[in-house]
């Protein structure tokens, strides 16, 4: 659901004065710039996003953008998000964070998030290497390949975010590029009016650890699958059933062809809605923006709330 401004707020409103240390020619500026420009598209006013980040190059990007921000621990980025979805489901909620933030110590969080599929976007930034800390590989990092950052080829299998995402319950599901910023911001913006957790998994260049999967290497690869016909909707249960497996077999091609696009979108019950059951009072009171007291005296009693989570 997104809040939208009556008065769209500027593109510079988002962005805010702190100096960027990402190294000149990052794939990380495109997927900035693709964000705000999405922001401001969809005209939501900066109060009403918060942008979560955990540890990495990538995670350093709330401090970068305008709104209400949290940088948080290693991995840790989905789980502070989802915290502050449930707590304010008012506001639009944003993750991001990086393939060895969220696939290596946040792994767990990642498919904990998709099965409870709260409605928000989480940005991957996919480099195949821990940028951070000197080019390590990171769980995307293709088997048998050897950065110039590395000793020897990675002899460990890469984690695919967009099976994972696919098989741990994500019901919007997608792949976009950094330099792509028109189709990077077509996508976030698609994946944040879904209703439901999104995941945008983003081809993001290391330029300074991975010269392997590069520009050069990624603008011939790349080509989008709903130009060639692929339809990401299921509309129904059945449906999803079916899409699932086909869209996992899409996102095992990895070679001289490389599939982005939206590969699911699945219109489902959110947590919130399943919690709305649960819990009577959630979702009618919102307990973090209404006012608490009246001349000192209570205007709400929490009680049946807290009891409900014993
Ligand atoms: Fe970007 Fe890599 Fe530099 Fe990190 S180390 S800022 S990921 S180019």
């Amino acid at each position: 659901m997104i809040n939208t401004a009556s008065t769209p707020p500027k593109p510079q409103s988002y962005k805010t004065n702190v100096e960027i240390d990402w190294c000149p020619g990052c794939g990380d500026f495109g997927i900035l710039n693709s964000l705000v420009l999405a922001l401001q598209e969809l005209k939501i006013p900066n109060e009403n996003v918060v942008l979560t980040g955990g540890i990495g190059c990538s995670s350093k990007i709330p401090h970068y953008v305008n709104v209400n921000t949290l940088h948080t621990l290693h991995g840790r980025s989905l789980v502070q998000a989802q915290a502050v979805k449930m707590a304010n489901p008012r506001l639009e909620v944003i993750s991001a964070s990086g393939d060895g933030d969220g696939l290596g110590i946040g792994s767990a969080h990642f498919v904990a998030a998709g099965r409870r599929n709260v409605d928000m976007t989480y940005i991957l930034f996919d480099n195949g290497v821990y940028g951070l800390t000197k080019g390590q590989a990171s769980p995307t990092l293709p088997y048998g390949e050897m950065p110039k950052s590395i000793e020897t080829e990675n002899i460990k299998f890469p984690v695919n975010p967009l099976f994972l995402g696919l098989a741990s319950g994500f019901t919007f599901v997608s792949r976009s590029y950094s330099y792509n910023i028109k189709h990077l911001k077509e996508t976030l913006i698609r994946a944040m009016k879904h209703r439901g957790l999104s995941l945008v998994d983003v081809m993001q260049p290391c330029v300074t650890y991975n010269n392997i999967n590069t520009k050069e290497f990624y603008d011939p690869r790349l080509y989008d699958i709903e130009k060639e016909g692929w339809n990401p909707v299921a509309s129904n249960e059945n449906e999803y059933k079916q899409k699932v497996p086909q869209a996992v077999l899409k996102s095992l091609e990895w070679g001289d062809k490389i599939p982005m696009g939206v590969f699911l979108d699945y219109q489902t019950e959110t947590y919130d809605q399943k919690l709305q059951k649960l819990v009577p009072d959630y979702g009618k009171k919102n307990y973090v923006m209404d006012p608490i007291h009246s001349n000192g005296k209570p205007l709400n009693d929490v009680t049946d709330l807290m009891n409900s989570f014993c």
